[in-house]
């Protein structure tokens, strides 16, 4: 067990680990001895239910068998996008705003244009059937939480995600997309006392729903206007919330952001007072040495996203400058259309071999700090109350089959390090969310994984009729002032 608990420290690993948990929650974890089995049979006895063994009462201390797996807490996701799942694959092979403009505002742009026909098609809004497919990716590589940045014409389909993450039983913060300028013409926020309204709106619905919440996440800041972004600053100030904004992604349109604007999007940001120890900004690859330095002095929070800077060519964040400064950053996948999965060890490998090839320093971001960097930091990011297993957390637990040939030899000394270098994501083999499983012996329990696959498929293949004929979108940022320059 690798319980990445501050109390029992962080580096800690345990040879025969065990958790108990009661509803949603851990009320022990530690070692495991005979002694603390037949306490935990005597307590519980035939209220018991044990991983691995098929009894169901009488048990003796015999049956709490060695599962052969690493058991870890849930990892925590600080920035995706539930909906782009069913656009794996979809314009490859370009930057940002163009795969922005040719993939998701047009997928998005198509559930909104064909809702009634799709609705009527699957007997449920199109929007859910893709965001329970993201819910599906995230719970296949043990991802029990995350913060969901519902952008684009998803502002609109607050309440389907909330019931995704329902049926799900993840834990969810959605934050809310807006934006005024420079973006889809559809669904410009003006006067953006819409968007204020629209926040208000939701957190009246879906303020009070078990493991959801909602905070504002402006789209970018190229695509929100100073009057808006100040007035969704005061409403998360207000509601006591986070709020959530991707920031310096691509080079191209940092470069326009700050040719159009003298100045660079931090130094906007922080004109603005919109810079403080509750602003996530989703990327930050792109960085002047004030902008560092900005970002250190407010105490503003970085969530790096490599698979998703990589594809897209965006450049990788400066993570050696940002430790040493101490700027607090996490790694996290990115939706699956740019990233292009939810493997998120896979995420905190690619940060670590691209940083270290680039400084030619093996000793930075090691396996143990990697493991924290989709843990319990991002939990702590997040206000959550999971991220490590430890007495009062919530029960949000992976299992890693350590049979499966590429994590033998696993030991003590070595099993963190196995799990950032050697596993490929897929031996996530059982996930309980807040005390349910969601997926046991590499079975999906919640929700049903057969019609989801079914439906995604299907939607997937209507978008693609749906490409055909569809007029092609050139809305968004730089891409935008380059196609009407053109013009
Ligand atoms: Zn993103």
């Amino acid at each position: 067990m690798v319980p990445m608990s501050r109390p029992m420290g962080l580096s800690k690993r345990i040879h025969d680990g065990y958790v108990l948990t009661e509803n949603d929650k851990i009320i022990e974890a530690g070692e495991y001895t005979e002694a603390k089995g037949e306490q935990i049979i005597k307590d519980f006895g035939n209220d018991l239910s044990v991983i691995g063994s098929q009894k169901k009462g009488d048990f003796t201390a015999n049956d709490i068998v060695c599962n052969e797996t690493c058991l870890l807490p849930g990892f925590v996701k600080a920035h995706g996008h539930d909906h782009e799942s069913p656009i794996i694959g979809i314009a490859k092979d370009c930057s940002l705003t163009a795969w922005l403009d040719g993939a998701v505002n047009l997928f998005t742009g198509f559930l909104d244009e064909k809702r009634e026909e799709l609705t009527n098609k699957f007997g449920k809004s199109p929007n859910l059937v893709a965001y329970l497919k993201a819910r599906v990716d995230d719970i296949y590589y043990g991802i029990t939480s995350s913060m969901v940045h519902h952008c684009n014409f998803n502002k609109y389909r607050v309440e389907d995600i909330v019931e995704a993450n329902r049926q799900a039983h993840t834990k969810m913060i959605v934050a809310v997309g807006s934006q005024d300028r420079h973006y889809d013409d559809r669904i410009l926020d003006i006067p953006h006392g819409l968007a204020i309204d629209r926040l208000n709106d939701y957190q009246k619905k879906f303020g009070e729903v078990e493991r959801t919440s909602i905070i504002p996440g402006p789209d970018q800041f190229f695509s929100n206007g100073p009057e808006l972004l100040k007035a969704l600053k005061k409403w998360s100030m207000d509601n006591g919330t986070l709020i959530h904004i991707h920031s310096s992604e691509e080079p191209e349109t940092t470069a326009w952001f700050k040719k159009t604007y003298e100045m660079t999007p931090i130094e906007y940001a922080d004109s603005i007072g919109f810079l403080d120890t509750n602003t996530i900004l989703a990327h930050q690859v792109n960085n002047t040495d004030n902008d560092l330095d900005i970002i250190q002095k407010t105490g503003a929070k970085v969530v790096h996203n490599p698979l998703a800077n990589t594809i897209l060519g965006s450049g990788m964040p400066p993570l050696k400058k940002m430790t040493e400064i101490g700027i607090p950053y996490v790694i996290s996948t990115d939706g699956s259309g740019s990233a292009d999965n939810q493997n998120i060890l896979s995420a905190a490998k690619a940060a670590a071999q691209y940083q270290k090839a680039l400084h030619r320093d093996a000793t930075f971001l090691t396996s143990d700090v990697l493991l924290q960097k989709i843990t319990v930091e991002p939990a702590e990011f997040l206000r959550l109350n999971t991220g490590s297993l430890e007495k009062g957390k919530d029960a949000d637990i992976v299992l890693i089959d350590l049979t499966r040939p590429n994590l033998i030899p696993s030991r003590l000394d070595n099993i963190v390090e196995n799990l950032i270098w050697a596993s490929d994501g897929s031996e996530v083999k059982t996930v309980i969310a807040n005390g349910r499983f969601v997926k046991s012996d590499y079975k999906f329990t919640l929700p049903d994984f057969e019609t989801i696959v079914r439906e995604v498929q299907l939607l997937s293949e209507m978008l693609t009729d749906y490409m055909i004929t569809a007029a092609k979108i050139t809305g968004t940022g730089a891409h935008k002032y380059e196609a009407n320059t053109v013009a």
